[in-house]
């Protein structure tokens, strides 16, 4: 997970999205909240109209802008908080109460253009909202921001009464400084905030992983897979199967050869059943010390005992030597397998392991380096 240089945002598009993704129930209050804080404020400057333009002028002149802020980032608010809004919608409605505001806050200065520096101030303001509080892209608050900055410079210059171009000056320059600090700062916000997510992305990536194969743990098994993996097979109706493996005289090895010996062939069964399992489909879980379970989505009892006895195959046709002397290697295999599709909702994947422990024992006892295997009926 790199960082883009520039915006503090994560650099491959993917790893983006599902930050972004984990974020929205926290960024849809925060959009909501900020967006309905400046609504209420901007409706009491409405008080300031009065002061400045008398009530007449300022009803005809001022408070349609006010009421349309008020609509605009109100309708937002309300989005951000009763809708699940995707991170587009959000980045939408957090964009358009943006540039809405901005365009109210044109109308406001042009009604009360003897303010000009009260205006600059609340331009300041507006700047540290849009980069701080309003939770949007960095590229869009930039674009908008800036573009704010250019806007009302221009129309101090052109559409206001005359001013020294000192004055201009200074305060073209004050908006440029804030803007850039305004950037600066939420870039660094950008990255603390992924920099959080990339650790704890990585956390529990370890905490679900056994450390000497890479594979799942029987933590992870039993916080994601088992639920998950039964629910998916309830709703589509597919069959599951589980497959139960464990090295067979592994004692032995460790006793001969040492356990690092031992370790290294646990690595190597490990990679192989990773390998000829299908990726992002079928899980593969440590389950004890040389133990390993599969778990086969939308696969059957036939389809399951192949791939057991291709494993089975393959890990005896490795060969390991241990200072130039052959370790011969084998393992054994017990199969389960249910058809959700038969609708007997009582079968869970512990139901379909513990048969697959059974199968497993008996491939023991029968003399190992073999696969039995059961379909559970419903
Ligand atoms: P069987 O054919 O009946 O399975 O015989 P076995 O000798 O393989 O018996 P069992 O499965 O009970 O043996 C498990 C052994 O695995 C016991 C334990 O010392 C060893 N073991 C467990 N975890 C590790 C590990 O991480 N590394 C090493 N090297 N050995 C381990
Ligand atoms: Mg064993
Ligand atoms: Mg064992």
């Amino acid at each position: 997970m790199k960082f883009h240089p520039l915006t503090g945002e994560f650099a491959r598009a993917a790893d983006e999205t599902e930050f972004l993704t984990s974020q929205l129930p926290r960024t849809r209050p925060l959009l909501g909240f900020s967006l309905l804080f400046c609504v209420v404020f901007f409706q009491f400057f409405f008080l300031t109209d009065i002061a400045a333009l008398g009530l007449d002028t300022a009803l005809r002149e001022t408070l349609p802008a006010r009421l349309g802020v008020a609509l605009n980032g109100g309708v937002c608010a309300w989005l951000a908080y009763r809708r699940p809004l995707s991170v587009r919608g959000t980045r939408l409605a957090a964009s358009s109460a943006e540039i809405l505001s901005l365009g109210c806050f044109m109308v406001v200065a042009l009604a009360r253009p003897n303010e000009v520096h009260w205006h600059a101030l609340s331009m300041v303001v507006i700047q540290v909202v849009i980069y701080l509080y309003i939770p949007n892209r960095l590229a869009y608050a930039t674009a908008i921001a800036s573009g704010g900055v250019v806007v009302f410079l221009a129309l101090v210059h052109y559409m206001l009464p005359p001013r020294p171009i000192a004055d201009l000056f200074t305060m073209g320059l004050l908006l440029a400084m804030i803007n850039t600090f305004g950037i600066l700062a939420a870039r660094r916000f950008n990255r603390v905030a992924r920099e959080e997510f990339r650790l704890q992305t990585q956390l529990k990536r370890l905490a679900g992983r056994d450390q000497l194969t890479g594979c799942y743990n029987r933590h992870y098994l039993n916080a994601h897979l088992l639920g998950a993996e039964l629910a998916r097979a309830r709703r589509f109706g597919h069959a599951v199967s589980v497959v139960l493996c464990d090295i067979d005289h592994f004692k032995h090895i460790n006793d001969t050869f040492g356990h690092h010996q031992g370790d290294n062939v646990i690595q190597n069964f490990a990679a192989l059943l990773q390998r000829m399992t299908r990726q992002g489909v079928d899980a593969v879980v440590r389950y004890g010390g040389e133990e390993f379970l599969l778990i086969l989505p939308e696969t059957g009892p036939a389809g399951a005992t192949v791939l057991a006895d291709r494993l089975r195959d393959a890990f005896a046709a490795l060969t390991f030597t241990v200072d130039g002397e052959p370790v011969p290697t084998s393992a054994s295999f017990g199969v389960a397998a249910f058809d959700f599709a038969s609708a007997d909702l009582r079968v869970t994947l512990p139901d379909l392991i513990v048969a697959a422990d059974k199968q497993l024992y008996a491939a023991k006892r029968k003399g190992r380096n073999r696969v039995e295997s059961v379909e559970l009926a419903a």
